[in-house]
């Protein structure tokens, strides 16, 4: 799984706002431009409405014996007909008629009378002449077609091509910028047949920005969301392989530690070995009744100390975690190596001195790897002193607010040339060793966050010095 770019999220988000953007601009649209032709055939209907209306009246006219006279007809037809400002009868060029308006054009009639129906002819502003081959003539004011609340409401601009020129029959406010709607469609009349034009706009006011708004927010919210969740995949995933990189790791220690333990599990096993062989001889004596039991308690500590280098390996190999690292209690674990091996030494004419003058200040560390280290440092310089008489100190201080562990002995010292190479693993200088011992104390004290070197001493012999951080309580 890659990471996210920091700039996709907002690019993200920016193109998919405006996609809902003109989804929702649309949208809106569309259910605009149907109320528009809803609305626009509403008026166009109605209007037909009033054309067919004129054109019965006329009929009407024609079929009266008797007409009254034409003021009265106008009077009895204006209240059903605002749009009738005058009528009357052209006959033989007399005009019968009401009103102050000039009659129509004889010519007009002849017209009519010529293609035996009702003609149309231009009169005042957005008025005209409605004239039949009877003579009869209707002069109709088209702006007054239809009242002010007729209109459907949302309508804003409505016009008639009349023989004159346009008539503007509605005309609201329209915004200035937006997304125009139009309509143009012929009254289906046959006498005044005239292009009925319906104009709307879409303005930007009424553009969605509200809707828009909302979306853009639930958008921004949904990615955060999604973008935290793939967040907190990528961190399982890291965590996941962290922890089968550390199982990879903790593997290829396997085989250096399986090495290393043939190599630890010897010294406990020989020191057993020996005690038990002193058991054999001394247990028919009575007088050494107290040495027998002296070196069968030291057999027991050291086949423990072997079980915990085993269980330590088997931790390593299985923990899910590194051990946790606790303040060790030193002191009693250098009394410990004293008693373990004092014995064992003295016979071998080597004097054995731990000391610890740490103040009670206690490091930070895991006990059995600190005792393998202390123990394999305690090996290497009896082994040092090969066989010949000497003395070996063990000593723990504090230096430098770190807490110090030294073992040094009298031996012959490392050979200058040996320094570089003294921790690698397999490096060894003695017949049969396995050169694993200083690789693993080393390995060990970097698990303890510590470091381990080694130099010789102005007056001869080897020392080693295990530096590791001391336990919080006694760093305050
Ligand atoms: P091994 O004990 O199997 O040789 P180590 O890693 O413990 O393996 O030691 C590596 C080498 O370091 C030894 O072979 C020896 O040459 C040198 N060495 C370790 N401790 C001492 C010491 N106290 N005095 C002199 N040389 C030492």
């Amino acid at each position: 799984m890659t990471p996210l770019r920091p700039y996709l999220l907002p690019a993200s988000w920016l193109l998919l706002s405006l996609l809902a953007g003109g989804v929702l601009l649309l949208a809106g649209f569309s259910q605009q431009r149907s109320l528009f032709q809803q609305n626009s055939s509403i008026a166009h209907r109605l209007l037909s409405q009033k054309m067919v209306q004129h054109e019965a009246v006329l009929a009407t006219l024609v079929l009266q014996q008797r007409p009254p006279p034409a003021a009265e007809l106008l009077a009895g037809l204006r209240p059903a007909m605002p749009q009738l400002l005058a009528l009357g009868l052209l006959q033989d060029g007399r005009w019968l008629g009401s009103g102050n308006a000039p009659p129509p054009l004889a010519a007009t009639l002849a017209r009519a009378r010529q293609q035996r129906r009702i003609q149309t002819q231009a009169a005042g502003v957005a008025q005209y002449w409605l004239v039949a081959p009877s003579g009869w003539s209707l002069l109709l004011d088209s702006r007054r077609l239809l009242a002010a609340g007729e209109w459907p409401a949302t309508l804003q601009r409505v016009q008639l091509q009349l023989p004159g020129g346009n008539s503007v029959l509605l005309s609201q406010p329209m915004p200035a910028w937006g997304w125009s709607m139009t309509l143009d469609k012929p009254l289906p009349t046959s006498a005044q047949p005239f292009t009925f034009h319906s104009q709307q706009r879409y303005g930007i006011a009424q553009w969605p920005w509200l809707s828009w708004l909302a979306v853009s927010a639930a958008l921004a919210l949904l990615l955060a969301w999604q973008h935290s969740r793939r967040q907190a995949r990528q961190q399982a995933q890291r965590e996941r392989e962290q922890a089968r990189l550390a199982a990879v790791s903790r593997l290829s220690t396997l085989g250096e530690m399986a090495a290393g333990m043939a190599h630890e599990l010897n010294q406990p096993l020989t020191a057993i070995l020996a005690n038990l062989r002193a058991c054999q001889r001394l247990l028919d004596d009575d007088d050494e009744r107290d040495t027998v039991r002296q070196a069968l308690a030291s057999s027991a500590a050291q086949a423990k100390r072997a079980g915990d280098i085993i269980a330590r390996l088997r931790t390593l190999v299985t923990q899910q975690a590194p051990r946790p690292l606790a303040a060790v209690d030193s002191a009693a674990l250098l009394a410990s190596v004293q008693v373990l091996r004092q014995a064992e030494l003295a016979a071998l004419g080597i004097r054995l001195h731990c000391l610890d003058a740490s103040a009670g200040r206690r490091p930070l560390a895991d006990n059995v790897a600190l005792e393998q280290i202390v123990h394999n440092l305690l090996q290497n310089a009896v082994d040092a002193l090969a066989g010949q008489s000497g003395h070996i100190e063990i000593r723990a201080d504090i230096d430098a607010g770190r807490y110090r562990l030294q073992v040094s002995d009298s031996g012959p010292g490392i050979a200058t040339a040996d320094l570089p190479q003294l921790f690698q693993p397999f490096f060894s200088t003695k017949p049969g060793g396995m050169g694993l011992g200083l690789s693993l104390c080393e390995t060990l004290a970097h698990s303890l966050h510590g470091q381990l070197t080694a130099a010789n001493l102005p007056a001869g012999g080897a020392c080693f010095t295990l530096c590791l951080p001391l336990a919080e309580e006694d760093n305050a």
